[in-house]
Parts: C-alpha cells; sequence; structure tokens
C-alpha cells in the first residue's frame, strides 16, 4: 500500500515536470488533488486501513499532498514566467523601425482662402448668400444692366445652354436675386464657381469669385473704400497699400478697379507686379440705378455699392503660387502644403 501510494505521487510529480503549459498543468492537479482525484480518493478511504496503522497512513498523505501541492505552485509560477518570455519575445516591437505615417487630408486652397474671406466679412456684419450656376440670361445680364445686344456681353465668352439658360459668368447675379428676396437694407457676400470660355496659362474654363454688395440709405463711395481697405489688411495681415482707379462695369457708377501694394515686393517692383508695385486685386463701384430698377428699390432712397475678386488670384497672392492650373490639377503634393 505504502510502496503503490508513493509510485503514484512519484508518477504525479513526472507530469507535473513535464507540462509545458497552464492548460496542461491543471489538468495534472485536478487528475491528483482535485475533488475526485486519486489522492484525494484515497484519503477518503483512509477508515478502511487498519487502526493501528492509520496514523502513519495518514501523516504519510499528507505529507505527499503537500509535496504535490508545493510542486505545482511552483510550477504554475515557472510555466506562467515561460509563457510571459515567450510572448516578449514573439510579439517584440522594434521600436527602431520606421513609423508609417497616416495621411491627414488639408482643405483646398481655394476653399481655404473662401472660407476666411467670408470670416472676415461675417465679422464686418455680411451674410452669405448662394445662388445657380447654371442661371437665366435675366439674373446673369440682363437685370445687371446688360441687355441683348450689349457689348459687355462679348468681354465675357459665355457657355450659353439654351438661348436664355448660361453658366453664370460671374457671381453678381446673386445680388440680383438676394435683392428680389429682401427689401435693404442688404449686406451679403456669396461666394461661388463661374464658368468662361477660357483656358490658358492664366485662365481657367471653370473659376471662383466672391461678390459682396451692400444697399442701405445714405451708403457712399466712402463706406466702399472704408470695407475694402479694412478687409484687404485683415487678409493679408498688414498694413497694405490700397489704390482705387476709375474703371467701367454694365452694373455700377462709378466704377473703381482695386489695386494693393504688390505683396511681393512691398511696392519697390518685382516679377510678380511686372515692376509697378501694384496688384490688380478687385473690380467694384455703386450700384448702378438701372440694376435697383429690376429689383424694385427706390434709387431715389437707397444706394449701394457692390464688389468682385477672383478667389484663385487671392490664394495665389496670400501663398505664393505662381501657376493658376495647380488648383486644378489635384497634386498631392501641392495640396498637401495647406
Ligand atoms: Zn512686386
Amino acid at each position: 500500500m505504502k510502496e503503490k501510494l508513493q509510485q503514484m505521487a512519484e508518477q504525479a510529480r513526472q507530469t507535473m515536470l513535464e507540462a509545458a503549459t497552464e492548460t496542461q498543468l491543471q489538468e495534472v492537479r485536478v487528475r491528483y488533488l482535485g475533488k475526485k482525484g486519486e489522492l484525494t480518493s484515497l484519503m477518503k478511504g483512509i477508515g478502511s486501513v487498519a487502526p493501528e496503522q492509520r496514523p502513519a497512513m495518514g501523516a504519510l498523505l499528507n505529507e505527499l499532498k503537500e509535496g504535490l501541492v508545493r510542486l505545482f505552485e511552483q510550477r504554475l509560477h515557472e510555466v506562467r514566467e515561460a509563457e510571459i518570455q515567450e510572448r516578449l519575445a514573439t510579439e517584440r516591437i522594434d521600436v527602431t523601425l520606421p513609423g508609417r505615417r497616416r495621411f491627414t487630408g488639408s482643405k483646398h486652397p481655394i476653399t481655404l482662402v473662401t472660407e476666411e474671406i467670408v470670416e472676415i466679412f461675417s465679422a464686418l456684419g455680411f451674410g452669405v448668400e448662394e445662388g445657380p450656376e447654371i442661371e437665366r440670361d435675366f439674373f446673369n445680364f440682363e437685370a445687371l444692366n446688360m441687355p441683348k445686344d450689349h457689348p459687355a456681353r462679348d468681354m465675357q465668352d459665355t457657355f450659353y445652354v439654351t438661348d436664355d439658360v448660361v453658366l453664370r459668368t460671374h457671381t453678381s447675379p446673386v445680388q440680383i436675386r438676394t435683392m428680389q428676396k429682401h427689401a435693404p437694407p442688404v449686406r451679403v457676400i456669396a461666394p461661388g464657381t463661374v464658368y468662361r470660355r477660357d483656358s490658358d496659362l492664366t485662365h481657367s474654363p471653370m473659376f471662383h469669385q466672391i461678390e459682396g454688395f451692400l444697399v442701405d440709405r445714405k451708403i457712399t463711395f466712402g463706406d466702399l473704400k472704408g470695407i475694402l481697405t479694412t478687409f484687404l489688411s485683415r487678409f493679408f495681415e498688414r498694413s497694405i497699400g490700397v489704390r482705387f482707379r476709375p474703371s467701367f462695369f454694365p452694373f455700377t457708377e462709378p466704377s473703381a478697379e482695386v489695386d494693393i501694394q504688390c505683396v511681393n515686393c512691398s511696392g519697390t517692383g518685382c516679377r510678380v507686379c511686372s515692376q509697378s508695385g501694384w496688384l490688380e486685386i478687385l473690380g467694384s463701384g455703386m450700384i448702378d440705378p438701372e440694376v435697383f430698377k429690376s429689383v424694385d428699390y427706390d434709387s431715389e432712397v437707397y444706394t449701394g455699392f457692390a464688389f468682385g475678386m477672383g478667389l484663385e488670384r487671392m490664394a495665389m497672392l496670400k501663398y505664393g503660387v505662381d501657376d493658376l492650373r495647380l488648383f486644378f490639377e489635384n497634386d498631392l503634393r501641392f495640396l498637401k502644403q495647406f
């Protein structure tokens, strides 16, 4: 009996020593030391042993059990440690490997410039309006004091959809649509896409404009100068020289081209400004009373000004981009820089 016991205990020790994983080790424990384990059953059966042998037998069983429990705990510790070491070895991260850069999208420079201009004018009290890109002749030309056969229509290289429908050649039709909807005072800017049959180094058949206008009582050319001068200094983030040159637009009278001191050379003359020191930047003027007629505004009571600029040109000057086509080519090497 005693020998058989020791044999069994020896077998249990061997199996425990051989167990390579925690699962295997737990199996051995259950087999010998569990509630229905081999050693446990023997201990339960101690009643059948002759009374004089019982104490010695009990002591032996306890000794074997304690030995196995200690061995189990020691092996459990070893097996767990080995598993950790193995994971450390196989899952090790080589921190010297170059990282994988995640590509973050960025806004297109035209979008950035549009948002910035909208923000500056919003701070000056202007709201934003938009209009359709496919536009009726009436809104694109007629209501803006360009009746059929008006020579100014030829300047615009229009895409005609039908005789009466065009791809809008400027954002000015939004003026008419807004004034038809709202009585004065109005104070609006209208960014958007416009189209002209024109494509070369400095022209794209699709480009972007922003139009602004303000109508109220007693609005003067001084208000126009004040608003535009404020806007231009904020946009270029410096106090910038501005000049107004007489010009002609069918929908404003008087009209003025606005120049800023060259942002590249600060007015001393360079390649960007063709040595003139000035850059043409936007068109503006007091809204022609003829335009008010088509929207039923009383030109005896109200006056207003309007202005418009090309967003590509603003972006080129702001970011020092010298080729218009870069804005339309979707070259990520260019776009990622913004
Ligand atoms: Zn210059």
